[in-house]
C-alpha cells in the first residue's frame, strides 16, 4: 500500500499549493488590496475555491482512496500515522464531494463581495445594507448543512468543519454551563477582596507612538518565540493569522495611539497562533498530519500566550522595566501592581475583541445562541438587532448604543463563518487545561517565565501538541495532555484562583 499512500500524499500537495495561493490572495485582500479591486479579486478567489474543491472531489476518481480506506477497515494498513491521514482525508472528502460546486462558487463569491458590504455598514452604522446579503449567506449555510447531512441540527454539519466531533448539543452543554459560572462570577470579581478589576490611579489612558509600539510589540513576538524567517508581522483592521506551508507564516496585530494594551493582546495572541502553524511539521505539508487539529486547539495556543501567560505577574515580572523604558510616559510613575491590575481589568464591553479574559467568554455564548438559532431557522436576520441587544442587556448588564458597536462588530458572519464563534471559548478552556498539564510536566515554568525564558515551553508545546498534526483528533489530544475532554472545570478553577 505504501506506494499508494504516496501517490495520495502527492494529490494532497497539489492541492495544498492551491490552497495556499487562495490564502495567500485573502491575506493581502485583508491587509494591502486596492479599493477597486474587491470585484476582481472576489472572481479569482471563487475561482480557485472551486478549483481546489473540484481536485479534492477529484481525488478518488480511480477509487485510489476508496482501496486506501478498505485497508485501513480491513486492518492492512496498521501504521498509526498512515491511518490518521487515510481516514481524515477520507472523512474530508466525503464532506467535499456532497457540496455541489456551483454551493462551492456562489458561497466564495458572495462572501468575498458581502465583506466590503459589511465594513461599509459599520461604518455608516447601518444594519439594513448588510441585512440581505446575511440573509442570503444564512441561506447557503443551511443548503450547505443539508448537502453535507446531520443528525439533529443543521449547525452540527457547520460547527464540525471548524471543531471536528463536535455537535450544537455537546456545545450548548459545555457553554450552558460555563455561562452559569459566569454571569455570577461577573458579579462576585466586583466584590472581590483582590480587587483586581479596582481603580489603581491608573487607567492605562496615555499617547503611545505607534512606531515604538510597533518596534515593542515585535520584540515580544520574537522573544516569545515567533522566528522572522519563516513569518512576517503586519497590521489589520481584524488581527488574524495565516500559514501558507510552516515556513511562511504571517500574522497582523492593530495599533492604537491611545491604548497600549490592545495591540499587545493582539500580538501576543496572534504569536500564540503562528508558533502553533510554525511548529507543524513541514515534511507532511499539505496533508492531515501536517495540519492543526481543530480551530479550538488552535485557540488554545492563542489564549495561553495571551491570557494564562501574557498577563501572569511572572510575564510581565520580565517585561515590564522593559516596557517602562520604551514609554517612560506614563509607565514611569505606575509601580508594576498597578499595571497588572489594569491588564487584568474584569468589566463588561461592548466590543468582543476588547473584553477581558472573563467576560470574553459570554460574547461568544451570545454569538453561539444567535447564529444556532439562525441556522436552525428559529431566529429570522431582520431580527438579529433585537435579540442581540437583548442578550447584552441579560448577560452581561450593557447597552448596545448601535449596530456598529453591536451585531456589525465581527467580520465573521460575512465571511460565512457559522459554528466558528464557539472555537474560541473551547480554546479557553483547553488552554486552562494544557497550561496545568504544562505546569505539571514543568515544575518551574513560572520561574523560567519570569526570567523571560520561553524554550521549555514552546517545546513542550511543539511536542504534545504542534509535531503531531492531526494524528489525535481534538479529544484523544486533550485526553492524552491533560487526561480529561474538554470542560470548563480547569477554566473554572483558573479563572477563581486569579480573581476572587
Ligand atoms: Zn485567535
Amino acid at each position: 500500500m505504501k506506494s499508494e499512500i504516496n501517490i495520495l500524499k502527492e494529490r494532497l500537495v497539489e492541492i495544498a499549493h492551491l490552497v495556499s495561493t487562495l490564502a495567500l490572495l485573502e491575506w493581502d485582500q485583508q491587509i494591502g488590496m486596492p479599493e477597486k479591486a474587491s470585484d476582481s479579486r472576489a472572481k479569482s478567489i471563487a475561482h480557485l475555491s472551486s478549483l481546489a474543491h473540484r481536485h479534492y472531489v477529484n481525488l478518488d476518481h480511480d477509487l485510489l482512496l476508496t482501496k486506501l480506506k478498505e485497508a485501513v477497515d480491513s486492518k492492512k494498513i496498521s501504521s498509526s500515522k498512515d491511518k490518521a491521514l487515510i481516514l481524515e482525508t477520507w472523512k474530508n472528502y466525503e464532506r467535499e464531494k456532497k457540496i455541489p460546486e456551483s454551493l462551492v462558487k456562489e458561497m466564495a463569491e458572495l462572501t468575498s463581495r458581502a465583506h466590503s458590504v459589511w465594513a461599509e455598514a459599520r461604518k455608516q452604522n447601518k444594519f439594513s445594507l448588510f441585512e440581505p446579503y446575511l440573509a442570503k449567506i444564512v441561506s447557503l449555510k443551511q443548503k450547505q448543512a443539508k448537502a453535507i447531512g446531520y443528525k439533529n441540527s443543521p449547525y452540527d454539519a457547520l460547527i464540525d468543519i471548524y471543531e471536528p466531533g463536535m455537535t450544537a448539543h455537546e456545545a450548548s452543554l459545555i457553554l450552558g454551563d460555563l455561562k452559569e459560572f459566569l454571569i455570577p462570577f461577573i458579579q462576585q470579581v466586583k466584590l472581590s477582596k483582590k480587587k483586581i478589576q479596582s481603580s489603581t490611579g491608573f487607567d492605562g489612558k496615555s499617547k503611545f507612538d505607534l512606531e515604538t509600539q510597533r518596534l515593542f510589540n515585535e520584540m515580544l513576538a520574537e522573544h516569545i518565540g515567533f522566528d522572522t524567517k519563516a513569518g512576517k508581522i503586519a497590521v489589520s483592521t481584524h488581527p488574524f493569522t495565516s500559514g501558507f506551508h510552516p515556513h511562511d507564516v504571517r500574522f497582523t496585530t492593530r495599533y492604537k495611539d491611545n491604548d497600549l494594551f490592545h495591540a499587545i493582546g493582539s500580538t501576543i495572541h496572534e504569536t500564540g497562533h503562528a508558533l502553533y502553524e510554525q511548529g507543524l511539521p513541514a515534511e507532511h505539508f499539505g496533508t492531515p498530519l501536517g495540519e492543526s487539529v481543530s480551530l479550538g486547539i488552535h485557540e488554545s495556543q492563542s489564549r495561553m500566550w495571551e491570557n494564562n501567560i501574557g498577563k501572569s505577574v511572572e510575564f510581565w515580572k520580565y517585561f515590564y522595566p522593559k516596557l517602562q523604558k520604551t514609554f517612560l510616559v506614563p509607565f514611569k510613575q505606575v509601580k508594576l501592581d498597578q499595571f497588572l491590575k489594569k491588564l487584568n481589568e474584569v468589566k463588561p464591553t461592548l466590543i468582543r475583541t476588547e473584553s477581558d479574559e472573563v467576560t470574553y467568554n459570554i460574547h461568544i455564548i451570545i454569538r453561539f445562541e444567535i447564529e444556532r438559532g439562525l441556522i436552525e431557522g428559529k431566529i429570522k436576520v431582520k431580527d438579529l438587532p433585537k435579540i442581540w441587544n437583548e442578550k447584552y442587556k441579560t448577560y452581561l448588564g450593557i447597552t448596545v448604543p448601535s449596530d456598529s458597536f453591536g451585531c456589525l462588530q465581527d467580520v465573521h458572519w460575512s465571511s460565512g463563518l457559522f459554528g466558528y464563534f464557539p472555537t474560541y471559548s473551547f480554546g479557553n478552556l483547553y488552554a486552562a487545561q494544557f497550561y496545568n498539564a504544562m505546569h505539571k510536566e514543568i515544575p518551574k515554568m513560572r520561574l523560567l517565565i519570569s526570567q523571560g525564558k520561553f524554550t521549555e515551553i514552546n517545546i513542550w508545546l511543539r511536542k504534545n501538541i504542534h509535531s503531531h498534526g492531526k494524528l489525535f483528533s481534538a479529544k484523544d489530544l486533550s485526553k492524552k495532555i491533560s487526561g480529561e475532554t474538554l470542560g470548563s472545570a480547569a477554566f473554572k478553577a483558573y479563572l477563581t484562583e486569579k480573581y476572587l
